[in-house]
């Protein structure tokens, strides 16, 4: 198997709600956002998926995030589906995000995980088995 990796980051604001502490005040963090493809098959190129394309996939759901008030998103808004936009969360949003562009444009490349940084110190995964 080949695993490929890329990593890019965006600033966006939240808070969370019910939290007893400070991050239940608006705060923002510059989120880096890791996510993680595998395969078995390589193209003729010798790669599993053009980093380039991969970052493609990945920016245009995060340019969604970018320097948004991330609460405010229909995803994390009251009556969302997620109760507020924890690393957690985000992980979860941004992998299903993910794995839609990848299942209709590249069929073979599966993904494997997505990881979602809020400090240099504390990250959170989501993936599917
Ligand atoms: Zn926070």
């Amino acid at each position: 198997m080949y695993e490929l990796m890329i990593k890019m980051n965006f600033d966006a604001a939240h808070k969370l709600c019910g939290y007893r502490g400070n991050c239940a005040n608006v705060h923002g963090h510059t989120w880096i956002v890791e996510v993680t493809v595998a395969g078995s098959k390589l193209n003729s190129l010798g790669l599993l998926i053009d980093f380039k394309e991969l970052k493609k996939i990945v920016g245009r759901i995060i340019e969604q995030l970018d320097h948004s008030y991330l609460n405010e998103l229909p995803a994390f808004a009251h009556g969302g589906e997620m109760s507020n936009p924890t690393a957690e969360n985000l992980s979860c949003y941004i992998y299903k995000k993910v794995k839609a562009e990848l299942n209709s444009n590249y069929p073979e490349v599966k993904l494997s995980r997505v990881n979602v940084w809020e400090s240099p110190t504390s990250c959170a995964s989501y993936w599917e088995e």
